[in-house]
């Protein structure tokens, strides 16, 4: 397994640092992120070192994505909530600060403070513009 010597999550993996894990198996862990933004938050990951999601395999990818469809459920009825939010931060100006795949599950209650994140509303001429360049680019 690759592992980085200087990366947080990887001690983890390793045991050199301690964290209240929720899963483990093989290929994946999930632990308690130590500064929650609300109780239950958990990161789930996978134990190959990779910078982000898009640096994992097609196969990592829906491995990751199954242990938080398995856990979810169980995180939410065990902190009360009713919902749960995913969050998937990749790249220094989005907020990742962790530079090893992970995915947040955030538990979510209707009285829990958090704000939802805020839409626009904007002009729809630019939408062509942008939907055909971004059609092109792919
Ligand atoms: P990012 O902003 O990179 O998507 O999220 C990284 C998360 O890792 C943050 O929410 C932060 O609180 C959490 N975190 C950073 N260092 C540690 C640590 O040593 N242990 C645990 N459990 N969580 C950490
Ligand atoms: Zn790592």
């Amino acid at each position: 397994m690759t592992l980085d010597k200087d990366c947080v999550f990887c001690k983890i993996v390793k045991g050199e640092l301690p964290s209240y894990k929720v899963y483990e198996d093989e290929k994946y862990l999930a632990f308690l992120d130590i500064h929650p933004i609300l109780a239950g938050h958990t990161l789930v990951i996978p134990k190959e070192h990779s910078q982000d999601l898009l640096h994992t395999s097609p196969a990592e990818r829906d491995g990751l994505l199954e242990v938080v469809a398995k856990i979810a459920p169980t995180i939410v009825k065990e902190v009360n909530a009713t919902a749960f939010n995913i969050g998937i931060n990749i790249g220094r100006d989005s907020g990742q600060v962790v530079f090893h795949t992970h995915v947040h599950i955030i538990p979510r209650r209707h009285d829990d403070g958090m704000m939802n994140w805020k839409h626009q509303t904007v002009n729809e001429a630019e939408f062509p513009r942008i939907a055909e360049r971004i059609r092109k680019g792919l």
